[in-house]
């Protein structure tokens, strides 16, 4: 099984990093296995009935980074690349965001390799339900709990909330996080993922003596993330002078209207055609000079062969992994670029998930105005923390977040011992 995961080049990479903070944590090689390999890998096969008579067998996937600190915590994604070794990285990152911000969460993260913009709703949703079957055994809200990544969405996390509520003969709205306020959800959860970048964005700023009114920013993906990262930037006083979606890219070096551009994306679902920004290629989007870049989609954007030529001052990495180790060493050595790593950047959207996950379990509603306060006051801890230990430590932010979490969890792993 290691041999298989490591093939896996988005595995291999968050092994790479993992060895990096293990050796600067000098961590016992019995402390550091522990911590490294996933506890439980599920796998899954879904049948369906598709809406033309057929019937599709698609594999799914969850992996359960551990569950020393308490139940799994991480999102469901429907892409055509996900496969387990993916699915196993994206488990690890998520392990590490939810001790770096100290909620009481192991990592998990769970995929089904499907092409989700091609299924009829109908078909989502047989899928979602199945899968959800499937997943009976392994999940609870003690144990591991779901939440949106790509592909998802809240009615997906409503499908399952009512399949596992079904099965347990009551409403269990802990099952889940990322549900419909009606449902139980939280006020706040769904844009909190791209309030805490631009939160953290702008706080950068702050450390670099940029005055947000002077600042301009460019964001990759206008999907939950990327859309509300701007938002929150636009409404900071943050120029927005590009962005990007799957269709191609906007550029308007006077400032993008984002509240414009969401009314339209609504409406069209992309951003192509925009009236208020001209387009350019997509692959020139991030070499272009600005305060900050935000890469809010796929991982694995910037690689050796572009690091060199992206010019911000801030890199908010509000995607998973969107940077290689190769091009992190490039950006070492130059050295005058400010990342605020994934694993602390998105943090937003878990610690919300986790106030969620509080207030279902409390069966009590926290207003958006006290969720978004709580979660300000938990990325500002988090991010002084990090870059309080990248500067003692004299090492890169990424592996000072990592540092932080990972000694959380071998902590926690030493203090629990090992059983029998
Ligand atoms: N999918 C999101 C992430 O990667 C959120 C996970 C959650 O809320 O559990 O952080």
């Amino acid at each position: 099984m290691r041999e298989e995961l490591l093939k896996n080049p988005v595995f291999s990479m968050a092994i790479e990093q993992f060895d990096r903070v293990a050796d600067f944590l000098q961590l016992s090689p019995e402390i550091r296995e522990r911590c490294k390999w996933p506890k439980r890998i599920i796998t899954v096969t879904v049948p369906i009935r598709k809406d033309d008579g057929t019937t599709e067998v698609y594999f799914g996937h969850r992996v359960q980074h551990h569950l020393t600190r308490g139940p799994v915590k991480g999102g469901l994604r429907y892409h055509p690349d996900v496969d387990v070794g993916e699915v196993a990285a994206l488990a690890m990152w998520m392990n590490w965001k939810c001790a770096l911000l100290d909620l009481p969460f192991g990592g998990g993260k769970g995929g089904i390799c499907c092409k989700p913009m091609e299924m009829s709703e109908g078909e989502l949703e047989r899928m979602t339900r199945r899968f959800t079957m499937e997943m009976i055994p392994f999940i609870g809200p003690e144990i591991d709990v779901m939440a949106p990544d790509m592909g998802t969405n809240e009615q997906t996390m409503a499908w399952i909330t009512d399949t596992y509520s079904t099965h347990s003969g009551h409403l269990v709205p802990s099952i889940v996080t990322g549900k419909p306020l009606t449902l139980q959800g939280s006020a706040g959860r769904t844009r909190a993922t791209g309030h805490g970048v631009a939160f953290l964005a702008s706080n950068a700023l702050k450390k670099l003596g940029v005055e947000s009114a002077e600042a301009t920013a460019i964001v990759q993906g206008f999907g939950n993330v990327g859309m509300h990262a701007a938002a929150t930037m636009s409404s900071y006083g943050i120029k927005i002078i590009g962005v990007s979606d799957v269709s191609g890219a906007l550029w308007n070096p006077e400032g993008i209207d984002i509240q414009k551009l969401m009314a339209y994306t609504g409406k069209h679902q992309t951003i192509e055609n925009f009236p208020g920004a001209q387009s350019i290629p997509s692959g020139e989007l991030l070499l272009r000079p600005c305060d900050i870049l935000a890469p809010c989609a796929i991982g694995g954007v910037i690689t050796k062969a572009n690091a060199a030529a992206i010019k911000c001052k801030v890199l908010a990495e509000g995607a998973n992994g969107p940077t290689t180790p190769e091009a992190d060493r490039v950006i070492e050595e130059r050295g005058d670029v400010f990342v605020i790593p994934d694993v602390l950047c998105n943090a937003g959207g878990v610690t919300v998930s986790y106030f969620e996950w509080v207030q279902n379990l409390q069966r009590f509603q926290w207003t958006e105005r006290e969720v978004i306060s709580k979660l300000e006051t938990k990325l500002n801890a988090a991010f002084e923390q990090v870059t309080g230990f990248a500067m003692r430590n004299n090492i890169p932010m990424r592996m000072a977040a990592q540092a932080i979490a990972i000694s959380t969890v071998a902590g926690a792993k030493k203090t629990r011992g090992l059983f029998p």
